[in-house]
């Protein structure tokens, strides 16, 4: 079978040189390789930044209204091919269509968010702050910036970043995934379509070698990351050191508290739609529910129900509600939890691998798992599995789930189901987590709030897009400005104050 060759895109076309390493990139639906992507080392990294920065010289200077431009014809050329890009991003994620076509939307809402950068990037004015004396503040680029991106949402996670700091004026080099790096790839086309000049947005594919060179390339000027927990701190720790802004996005452990009035076929129904969807690949997947006693067994009972409903097949069919896992040796860790928790003595009660499949033997696949009795201190509790399991943990009261949720080193997000609004807004001042969702079990706020956990989930304090992804991706200048007035001259070696 024939493979597709997957290189960098650089200053406008795809890269011509031979790569000393490739990866492989599969169809996870069936564990066939379908393509192999060129790994950049240090080299290649220099080119795109030396690219970056070229660009930069011209576009920090492009006028507000241009800038809008290629945003605009951006957006309704990423409006007009999203079937396309949620085929491709299918074909290498395994995610569903339908969920593909989701993230696509979310990324569609920031570049809307900024299309609006005229009035974002307004600086304030004060008219005679001294006698004769105006100050104004304005906000400017800082330069190329890089993008580092985790498998599971190819499209998505990279639209949290790019849009704005493109519209802020700003180039970009981005480092998908090298496990489904083909979205990027098809967004970068779309950029050179909608008149973006060359150098502006550039992709590197690879892995460890081109990440540590972003780090520490000298013209890279901020960082954003999203990935693991391990990562996000070394990402952190490493850009910071070389002088750069880094936000770094790390792994969760999503927990959702479920009180004994809540509406139970509400919260059955959210807990295996966060659970479940997108194989459990998502940053604020639930993984853990947490069921206030008496409500236990009736909530275990109705997911049980709800799983065995449930269509596992490749994201191509359109009747598949989960599709498989994104490689095989991520199938296989997550699948080695289904032991450890027993072997810690939690209850298994749906095993996954025993769910039908409705796809190629060869595929990635896991049946949605259900856990009942989970305890800190079990594996399948204490890590981040990011695949199709989900834990139940029985407390005796709100304040034992608070605390069992505050413990963790995690604080990505979180959900309370309730028809208690003094308890959601109890829950919602004590919770330490940075997205709460209230009867909501995937708060992802809209573009317009900013995207970002607490604790271990969040490594710098600004979180993506929104107002934050304004700032983080310019800084800010005051200009202090008087123009002559006879009334002003004259010697005064005093500290400037206002007159
Ligand atoms: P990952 O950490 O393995 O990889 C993320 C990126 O870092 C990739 O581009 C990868 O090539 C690169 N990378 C991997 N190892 C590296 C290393 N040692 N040094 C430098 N770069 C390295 O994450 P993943 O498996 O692709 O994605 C899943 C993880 O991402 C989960 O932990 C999930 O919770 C997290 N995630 C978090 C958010 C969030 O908003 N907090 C969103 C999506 C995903």
């Amino acid at each position: 079978m024939t493979t597709t060759h997957i290189t960098h895109w650089i200053a406008g076309q795809p890269w011509r040189g031979a790569a000393q390493r490739r990866g492989d990139v599969y169809d996870p639906a069936t564990g066939r390789v379908t393509g192999q992507v060129d790994l950049a080392d240090a080299a290649v990294v220099d080119e795109a930044v030396g690219a970056a920065l070229d660009a930069f010289q011209q576009w920090r200077h492009a006028s507000v209204a241009r800038r809008t431009t290629a945003l605009f014809a951006f957006r309704e050329l990423l409006n007009a091919r999203r079937e396309q890009l949620a085929e491709v991003i299918v074909s290498e994620h395994g995610k569903v269509r339908s969920d593909a076509l989701g993230e696509i939307a979310r990324g569609l809402e920031v570049v809307e968010y900024a299309c609006g950068i005229p009035q974002l990037i307004k600086g304030g004015f004060t008219e005679q702050a001294s006698t004769g004396v105006d100050v104004y503040s304005i906000r400017q680029p800082l330069g190329p910036v890089a993008v580092v991106s985790p498998f599971n949402f190819p499209a998505m996670v990279p639209m949290w970043f790019f849009p704005l700091a493109i519209a802020a004026g700003n180039t970009v080099v981005v480092k998908p995934s090298e496990k489904d790096p083909s979205a990027a790839n098809f967004l970068a086309a779309l950029w050179s379509e909608a008149g973006l000049p060359d150098g502006v947005f550039n992709v590197v594919h690879g892995d460890k070698p081109a990440v540590d060179r972003l780090l520490e390339h000298p013209d890279i000027k901020a960082v954003s990351f999203v990935g693991s927990t391990p990562v996000a701190r070394h990402v952190y720790e490493t850009g910071t050191r070389h002088g750069k802004r880094v936000q770094a996005l790390g792994g969760a452990k999503n927990h959702m508290l479920v009180l004994p009035d809540a509406d139970l076929d509400l919260a059955a129904d959210a807990a295996v739609n966060a659970g479940f969807g997108a194989a459990g690949e998502r940053c604020m997947a639930v993984s853990v529910l947490v069921a206030v006693d008496p409500v236990g067994d009736e909530l275990v009972e109705r997911i049980k129900k709800r799983i065995a409903g449930l269509t596992v097949g490749p994201g191509t069919a359109s009747g598949s509600e989960m599709g498989p896992l994104v490689t095989g040796a991520h199938r296989d860790k997550v699948t080695s939890y289904l032991d450890s928790g027993v072997t810690d003595g939690a209850a298994l009660s749906v095993d996954g691998r025993a769910h039908p499949i409705e796809g190629e033997a060869g595929g990635f696949w896991l049946g949605p798992t259900l856990f009942d009795h989970v305890r800190p201190g079990m594996s399948v509790y204490d890590d981040e599995i990011f695949g199709p399991v989900l834990s139940v943990v029985r407390v005796s009261s709100y304040d034992e789930g608070l605390a069992l949720i505050n413990a963790n080193p995690y604080g990505n997000g979180t959900a309370l189901f309730t028809n208690d609004g003094g308890a959601a807004r109890r829950f919602q001042h004590e919770v330490e987590v940075g997205m709460v969702g209230i009867n909501v079990p995937i708060p992802v706020p809209v573009a317009y709030y900013s995207f970002g956990g607490w604790k271990s989930s969040l490594f710098g304090d600004s979180h993506a897009y929104g107002e934050d992804g304004v700032k983080f991706f310019t800084r800010g200048k005051a200009v202090t400005q008087r123009w002559l007035d006879p009334s002003h001259g004259g010697i005064n070696l005093g500290f400037p104050t206002n007159q």
